[in-house]
């Protein structure tokens, strides 16, 4: 076996990938070198010869490594990222291994049926009907594509348009319906299915960026019969708000309209018994879309998404070609994903489920939740700290008050912007700048399995620590 042309660069993988593992807990959690110096690590000129593939292994790392930001670590707090569970890292290193392409049943059965297992596990997870279909694409932002290419299939049908056939040219109106705090990947999801972002109604939202009720009801009021599309989010990207399904989805129904849940990392509430009021009526969703890869913790890629319209998910994506053979019995993946080859993502998304179970991801979500709300407690203590937002799930958000004492933005964005600058130059904890409705603030986002309690306590040192710095060094007009 070690005589085979695989055995040595698998071997040196698992040896590099276990260092780099052992260490998360010791390294600097972000980048610190400049592009121009982490460019000029590599050799860019093309290979005319081939080499061993364990030399390449081993040129790989040794460039690599000073350009990964460690989101593995426990104290990796900036965007919604988190790390990926020992038995997904695993399975993911196993699907490459095997090498499926997992667009038809026919071309590797395991990949097909342990996606029908997990789209199952993930409904009764996630509170979906289970009748429902379901696909396992690269992210959030495919799966909200998917999901609104289905609803532009389904409105469209419902004022006798073939959108398949028929196209946008001559079309009727479509309205769309969004709260201001939407994710831009639903503006992005919009623009590829052909909906101009002018015809995007933005309503207003309340101070946790909860789309305003009274607003939707008076646009269904404005024009009860036009084809609708309403948007709405489980987790907004700063406070972690969840819109009112409860009161908004019947509601929107009366109206015939299409209603969208984007729950990148929200859609997982769910999934705790602490926090799933906060999904109370999202049920009757028409859509849903959410990641694997944030909070559930599997590797990159992974996006799921969820259709209550079986035909329209189908009739919107359905695929066939002569040299495809399609299944009778089985689920081929390709009438229901944007794709046709694909990588087989059900396998990470099989291992941490398994290596979790409902209760792990139970506590996961409450683990995460609990930790962001002590960081954001923890530092609410600190001089010259503001909390704009406590966290209502697993997101929050800070600000920093300038040592001169003044008040205007500008201040509160030069101040905010230096700690955390002094917080990422320390290697301690890892934190990005947001604005959130105006105000520039730093983003407390706790996704990762790995975050404990020694890892608060070091994080809310740092912050303290980098306030210190930046108020030593910053100027004081
Ligand atoms: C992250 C996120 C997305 C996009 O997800 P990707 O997996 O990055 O494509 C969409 N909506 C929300 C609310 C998100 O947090």
């Amino acid at each position: 076996m070690k005589s085979n042309r695989y055995f040595k660069p698998l071997d040196l993988a698992l040896k590099l990938g276990n260092d780099f593992l052992d260490t998360l807990d010791t390294t600097p959690v972000g980048v610190r070198s400049s592009y121009t110096e982490l460019k000029s690590l590599w050799d860019w000129n093309l290979p005319q010869d081939g080499k061993a593939p364990e030399e390449v292994i081993e040129e790989l790392n040794r460039c690599a490594l000073p350009g990964l930001n460690h989101n593995q670590s426990g104290r990796f707090f900036a965007w919604v990222i988190g790390g990926s569970h020992p038995s997904a890292i695993a399975a993911d290193w196993l699907t490459s291994v095997w090498d499926q392409n997992a667009g038809l049943y026919n071309c590797t059965p395991s990949s097909g049926i342990v996606e029908e297992i997990c789209g199952g596990w993930l409904k009764a997870l996630l509170n979906i009907p289970q009748q429902s279909t379901f696909a396992f694409v690269t992210g959030c932002q495919m799966a909200n594509f998917t999901c609104l290419n289905a609803a532009r299939n389904h409105l469209f049908n419902t004022v006798g348009w073939n959108i398949e056939t028929q196209g946008f040219y001559g079309a009727p109106l479509i309205r769309i319906i969004t709260g201001d705090q939407k994710h831009s990947t639903i503006i992005r999801a919009l623009r590829m299915l052909g909906f101009g972002t002018n015809m995007v109604i933005q309503l207003p939202s309340d101070d946790a960026g909860r789309i305003s009720v009274e607003a939707i009801e008076a646009e269904f009021r404005k024009d009860s019969v036009i084809p609708t599309m309403l948007i709405l989010q489980a987790g907004e990207i700063h406070t972690g708000a969840f819109d009112d399904f409860d009161a908004i989805i019947p509601m929107a129904h009366q109206y015939n309209a299409w209603v969208h849940i984007d729950g990148a990392f929200g859609l997982w509430a769910a999934a705790s018994n602490t926090y799933k009021h906060l999904m109370k009526g999202a049920e009757q969703a028409d859509s849903w879309a959410t990641d694997g890869h944030k909070w559930l913790n599997v590797p990159y890629d992974s996006g799921y998404a969820f259709v209550a319209h079986q035909d329209a998910h189908f009739l919107s994506l359905s695929q066939q070609a002569s040299y495809i053979e399609q299944d009778d019995e089985a689920r081929d993946q390709v009438n229901w994903n944007p794709e046709l080859s694909r990588r087989a993502r059900g396998f990470a998304t099989f291992a941490a489920i398994k290596e979790l179970g409902a209760t792990g991801i139970e506590a996961l979500v409450g683990r995460c939740c609990r930790h962001a709300t002590a960081i954001v407690q923890g530092a609410s203590e600190l001089p010259h700290v503001e909390v704009l937002a406590y966290p209502i799930i697993n997101q929050g958000i800070l600000r920093f008050r300038h040592p001169s004492g003044k008040t205007e933005e500008y201040f509160y964005e030069k101040f905010t912007e230096a700690v955390i600058a002094a917080i990422n130059a320390s290697g301690e904890a890892f934190f990005q700048p947001s604005t959130y409705k105006g105000k520039r603030c730093m983003r407390v986002s706790v996704s990762g399995w790995r975050t404990n309690e020694e890892d608060v306590r070091r994080a809310v040192a740092a912050i303290g620590a980098a306030i210190k710095k930046a108020s030593e060094s910053i100027d004081i007009p």
